[in-house]
């Protein structure tokens, strides 16, 4: 029987005749029947992957040399556009479009022989943190189905989590792939800001947005970002740096750390995450890092500042949705365009969609836009220096990735600000553009798993996948 250990052993077996794409495609069309209860997927394309599969084996077989992904099994985020599928952001706005293109990173994905096996719920648009704004139902968490998987890339960390397929592909606006890594205790990687393509990727905030990777190991994280990530002319925002084999150097992990005080002292901070990540910040001074406390007076305002740039750039994209070029339309008596309009967005978009649209609105209004906007991004631009001058005495920076374990369904979905503040660790990796990751290194004496975040400098991935691999041995160590 097939079981998946990681994509280098995945290899070994097809190299070795033990297994077959179309094995491994049947094996995960499989586990998503038995957990359809947890809602992850939005659409299966079964006879399609198992298809590509027989084909990449009869490939394979043949000894045609094979790609960098051969075979692996992927799902992704229903804002990730696969030509001739159809792509709704979980909203019913976009209900039934059908993607004319592929998103860069799918393309890429296929080129290197990857099988994708279907498209993931999530929250409306990406706008969440428990994947309970989705517009086809709640994901529920598959270690505790009474609990949230987080979001907005819910489906995504389920799939990873309950073994529905290799690895998914998220986004992170503000946490969406880490945030919801943290809670399914897995691997959830944000490149930097640049370092992945966004062309294909439904856009939630430009400026933030990023497409990111959830995995069982960082080994996996690793090959598949080697896929995805590098310039494309598509996307003017994406780096011309060259992509590096992440892992494959043997070096040591650079060795100073950071760590903010006041996350650690922050009253919304679970007193089990405060103690377990002070006692590993701890155990990594005893594995010979250097770690050291600093201040970071700016904790406070980096929740309202994320909210304020994010909802006016989404207040922009998401004007396109009007039901005239695409998107639902509705069927009630509309005497003038404007009418039209506003039929077509109040029934096509969800609650917190349209929260968002108005708070962005709002903010970037002739009266408002200094006390908001401007403030907002002169406050993103002190969060820029202080990175920069952070980055100059240190290699990277250790914080919780989330205030609370995975939190029960409808515990905090009638308070946006509580929910809002789920994000306060993550958000300042996506308003300074660096790249972060979630490491699945504990757990919660409610039986939940929690991780840790570590970020490094921009495109420095390179050194955040090496320290990854060595605090997550320090796990296995344990
Ligand atoms: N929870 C955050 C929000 O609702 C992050 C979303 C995201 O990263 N897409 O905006």
């Amino acid at each position: 029987m097939f079981t998946f250990r990681g994509i280098q052993q995945y290899f070994q077996l097809l190299a070795s005749n033990q297994a077959t794409c179309e094995e491994a495609v049947q094996y995960f069309l499989h586990k998503i029947t038995d957990n359809t209860h947890l809602n992850a997927f939005l659409e299966i394309y079964a006879e399609e992957a198992l298809e590509r599969a027989r084909q990449l084996d009869t490939k394979r077989k043949a000894g045609v040399p094979v790609g960098k992904l051969h075979g692996v099994v992927v799902g992704i985020k229903d804002v990730i556009c696969y030509k001739g599928h159809k792509v709704s952001a979980a909203s019913k706005i976009l209900e039934g479009f059908t993607s004319i293109y592929n998103a860069t990173a799918v393309e890429r994905l296929l080129a290197e022989d990857a099988i994708i096996i279907g498209r993931q719920n999530c929250d409306e648009f990406a706008m969440g943190s428990s994947n309970e704004n989705s517009a086809f139902g709640n994901v529920l968490n598959a270690k505790d189905n009474s609990r949230v998987p987080g979001g907005s890339s819910g489906g995504s960390a389920v799939s990873v989590q309950a073994g529905l397929c290799m690895v998914s592909l998220g986004s992170d606006t503000g946490g969406s792939v880490r945030q919801p890594a943290d809670f399914c205790g897995i691997i959830g990687l944000k490149p930097t800001y640049g370092r992945v393509s966004r062309y294909g990727l439904i856009a939630y905030a430009s400026s933030f947005d990023q497409i990111g990777i959830f995995a069982s190991s960082v080994e996996d994280a690793a090959t598949v970002l080697e896929v995805i990530a590098g310039q494309d002319d598509y996307d003017s925002t994406s780096s011309h740096k060259p992509v590096m084999p992440y892992l494959q150097q043997n070096t040591a992990p650079a060795k100073k750390i950071a760590y903010f005080k006041e996350a650690l002292s922050h009253p919304g901070l679970d007193p089990e995450i405060k103690a377990q990540t002070e006692s590993f910040l701890q155990k990594l001074t005893t594995e010979g890092y250097d770690v050291q406390p600093i201040d970071f007076e700016y904790l406070d305002y980096i929740v309202s500042t994320y909210y304020i740039l994010t909802t006016a750039e989404a207040s922009s994209n998401l004007s396109r949705f009007d039901g005239v070029k695409y998107g639902h339309r509705s069927a009630k008596n509309a005497p003038t365009l404007a009418d039209f309009y506003k039929n077509n967005r109040s029934e096509g978009f969800g609650k917190e969609v349209k929260r968002r649209i108005l708070l962005g609105t709002f903010v970037l209004s002739a009266g408002y836009f200094d006390a908001y906007f401007t403030k907002a991004q002169q406050v993103r631009k002190l969060l820029l220096d202080k990175t920069t001058a952070i980055f100059k005495d240190f290699d990277a920076i250790i914080s919780p990735t989330v205030p609370t374990p995975a939190f029960k369904i409808g515990e905090k979905s009638n308070d946006p600000i509580e929910m809002f503040l789920a994000d306060i660790y993550t958000v300042f990796a996506n308003l300074v553009g660096i790249p972060a990751i979630s490491l699945p290194l504990f757990t919660h004496s409610n039986g939940m798993n929690f991780g840790i975040q570590v970020m490094t400098s921009h495109f420095d991935e390179e050194n955040l996948l090496h320290l990854s691999k060595d605090f997550m041995r320090l796990r296995i160590s344990e």
